[in-house]
């Protein structure tokens, strides 16, 4: 059998990571290392490498989940827009990255990244999810 991604640790809760939302097909985390403060990764719940991996069924209700969290992500945290990327060059699981953008923000800087106060990414969670 190979060996479970990261995500896929999270997904069977091996291993913890602060969820906002989850379905049948999709899981929805705080990343542990954001570019900015309440930056999301969807995961589908099949361990699919690459969105391109995914039948069209699965690809649109993983979109139908980002759609309404980017919307309740917005609210919550009264953001100028979300930042949609898909990355995967870490974690060989499909993930769309959702980041939070204020006004003034550089969309090109995917390196830099912020540290949570204690508490507050549970904060920042329990504001999305109550905006879903
Ligand atoms: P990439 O595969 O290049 O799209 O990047 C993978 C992302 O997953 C990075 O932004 C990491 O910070 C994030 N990541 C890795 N491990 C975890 C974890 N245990 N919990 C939450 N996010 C993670």
């Amino acid at each position: 059998m190979q060996e479970k991604t990261i995500f896929q640790k999270i997904i069977d809760r091996d291993i913890p990571a602060t969820i906002v939302y989850e379905d049948e097909f999709s899981i929805a985390f705080l990343d542990i290392f954001p570019v900015a403060k309440g930056h999301l990764l969807v995961v589908p719940k099949k361990p699919y490498a690459w969105i391109t991996d995914m039948p069209d069924g699965e690809l649109g209700a993983l979109w139908a989940s980002v759609k309404r969290i980017m919307i309740a992500q917005k609210k919550a945290l009264n953001a100028h827009l979300v930042q949609v990327n898909i990355v995967g060059d870490q974690v060989p699981h499909a993930h769309i990255h959702l980041v939070p953008r204020h006004s003034g923000a550089n969309y090109g800087d995917l390196t830099t990244h912020v540290q949570y106060e204690p508490g507050e990414a549970q904060m920042y969670a329990e504001k999305i999810i109550a905006s879903l």
